[in-house]
């Protein structure tokens, strides 16, 4: 039997719709402000009661609405935005809709004061549940004024949704923090509970205003990116190497200046960092992606967080390769004078009989060079390495602060100014200088070296060496079914291997890089990155373990004698490296112990 069909009552209709515009007080709050921003509002004040759960309310100094249109406001499909379907395309304004004020009407009491600048007086509305009461004149200065209180007091259901006051909070701050970062022009003021929370008066750039919302710690760590591609520009803000978070939540990305969340951008995002910052650490971006609006399909989802690109492979690849660029154009040293005058020695040919060199290559005093080099100069290197660590707690109370004075912090190891003392342990290189001592790991360093090389020279310009014997290496069938997806990637590293039968693999070519190393022992390695099975990495992921595990085949191992002219050539390849910080694991590379530390661990201080 099939039931009758019936239109639903406008009340309904627009009770089902704040279901999904507003979610949330964040949601209010965003759709309140964004149409202060529409208005053209210079000014813009939130006041949050209890987290936004108690009263919202939002203050503009923009158009102002004219009395015969206020009762429109809470109109469904209400909107002075588009007037026609095509209008949709190209708007710059982020309502369109016409559905916020219905939707947040129908499940609130809203009071709305508003007055445009030439009119004498201005208007007062208010509805409960969606109802109007009253709409009648009123003082008011110029601009609008909404309260939005008993939020969700008629549908019980939703209140019960709503986290804890604290969250909620958060959340209406992350909503404006947003907007504010993409309007730079206009100042915002942030009340919560009857205090000023938060002030951000208007700032002369995108720049100013990170500083303001963000905090320094950010600024002091950001580099500026710029890029253009067809049609598509991309430009923003990304944190250096060192500078890293729990969560990816301080990725922002703006598309035509709107916050959209978008996982495939997210993901090139971090891309670009992996292998540069430590596993589940994630940078900070604030990204501006401009793109005709024909390209761009912002009309996905209902709280228009969400969007659609035409090119989204185009998009990706944009995102990824800028901010990777970026961030290996933030080696800034060449390398000093010291360095390059250092005997070169091929640290690669150590590895195959290290033992040889055992007994030659005691430390001893008698080895430090007359000359010390440097190893970095304090004011760059020891802050970026405290400010690396100190952001990981667990790493920072084993590692001292150097002086706090950052000005020209860098983000790569440079060399200028630190003594090689010697080796300890065989695995960790000691430098000494006015400030502290520095323990660097040989074998980390020098795995990042050769995974940096690797990278640098792969496809036509890999050099690779074939071997006199091509060498059989066996594998389980199950092995060999994964390596037969890498057969190319492998080449374009200038490993050469061919499909022997059901369970053996021929090598032919090494890359040069590798050619010290034992061929069975690349493929395992390799077989063992191919077979594990925890996560689901992407297929970029896998080929990124594979350089790093090729990387750590071919590096110095710890438990290495070093001669100083080694140790001299391992810094000087650190040194040319970028993202020479930490490890392709995410390892630092070096530790520092502050003269201060040092002093207070021997009770001086
Ligand atoms: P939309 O923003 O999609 O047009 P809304 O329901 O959010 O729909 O708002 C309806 C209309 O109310 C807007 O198109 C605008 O004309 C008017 N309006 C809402 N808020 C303001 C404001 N702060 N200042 C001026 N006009 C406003
Ligand atoms: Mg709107």
């Amino acid at each position: 039997m099939s039931k009758r069909i019936v239109i639903l009552s406008s009340e309904i209709a627009n009770k089902i719709a704040a279901g999904e515009v507003v979610e949330r007080p964040a949601s209010i709050v965003k759709e309140l402000v964004e149409n202060s921003i529409d208005a053209g509002a210079g000014d813009i004040r939130v006041e949050l009661e209890k987290g936004g759960c108690q009263s919202i309310k939002v203050i503009d100094n923009g158009s102002g609405i004219e009395r015969e249109d206020v009762a429109l406001v809470f109109e469904r499909h209400a909107t002075s935005k588009i007037y026609n379907f095509e209008d949709i395309y190209s708007v710059a304004s982020f309502g369109f809709r016409g559905e916020a004020m219905p939707s947040i009407a129908s499940i609130a009491r809203v009071e709305l004061l508003t007055r445009r600048k030439d009119d004498l007086a201005g208007t007062r509305a208010t509805l409960e549940a969606g109802k109007i009461q009253e709409v009648a004149p009123a003082g008011c200065p110029a601009g609008t004024q909404i309260s939005v209180t008993k939020i969700f007091a008629n549908v019980p259901a939703r209140r019960k949704f709503l986290k804890t006051e604290s969250t909620e909070q958060g959340l209406c701050l992350d909503a404006i923090t947003r907007l504010a970062l993409a309007h730079p022009e206009i100042s915002f003021q942030v009340n919560v509970n009857g205090r000023d929370a938060f002030t951000a008066p208007q700032a002369r750039d995108v720049s100013e205003r990170i500083a303001m919302v963000m905090g320094d710690d950010f600024s002091n760590h950001r580099v500026l990116i710029a890029a253009q591609k067809e049609n598509f520009s991309l430009t923003g803000f990304i944190s250096r190497p060192e500078f890293t978070k729990s969560n990816s939540k301080s990725i922002y990305l703006f598309v035509n200046k709107r916050f959209v969340r978008d996982n495939s951008v997210t993901h090139a995002v971090l891309s670009a960092y992996r292998q540069i910052i430590e596993p589940r650490r994630y940078p900070a971006a604030v990204l501006f992606l401009n793109l005709p609006p024909e390209d761009v399909d912002v009309n996905v989802h209902p709280a228009k967080m969400e969007v659609r690109f035409k090119d989204s492979h185009g998009v990706y690849d944009l995102v990824s390769k800028t901010i990777a660029q970026s961030l290996a154009g933030t080696e800034t040293s060449k390398g000093s004078l010291i360095y390059r005058l250092a005997p070169k020695v091929d640290l690669l040919s150590r590895r195959k009989d290290m033992n040889d060199y055992a007994s030659d290559f005691a430390p001893s005093r008698d080895r430090i060079p007359v000359k010390p080099f440097g190893l970095f100069s304090r004011q760059n290197l020891q802050q970026a390495i405290t400010n690396d660590l100190s952001t990981r707690s667990s790493v920072a109370e084993k590692v001292a602060t150097f002086n706090s004075d950052n000005i020209g912090a860098k983000e790569t190891i440079t060399f200028s100014s630190l003594k090689y003392l010697g080796q300890f342990a065989n695995t960790y290189l000691i430098f000494a200088g006015d400030d502290g001592l520095l323990l660097l790991d040989q074998h980390a360093a020098h795995e990042r070296i050769i995974l940096e090389r690797l990278k640098k020279t792969m496809g036509p310009q890999i050099i690779s060496q074939s071997l006199l014997m091509p060498e059989i290496v066996n594998l389980t069938p199950g092995q060999i079914t994964l390596f037969s997806g890498y057969i190319n990637f492998l080449q374009e590293i200038g490993l050469e291997i061919e499909i022997f039968g059901r369970d053996a693999i021929v090598v032919k070519t090494l890359p040069v890089i590798l050619s010290q190393v034992q061929a069975k022992e690349i493929i395992s390695d390799i077989a063992d990155q191919l077979g594990e099975q925890n996560q689901m990495p992407s297929l970029q992921e896998k080929k990124e373990k594979i350089l790093a595990s090729l990387a750590c085949s071919a590096a110095i191992k710890a438990n290495t004698v070093l001669s100083s002219d080694e140790v001299a050539a391992l810094c000087r390849d650190l040194e040319e490296t970028p993202f020479n910080l930490t490890c392709p694991h995410g390892r630092p590379i070096t530790i520092n112990f502050s003269l201060s530390e040092i002093e207070r661990m021997f009770k001086r201080k």
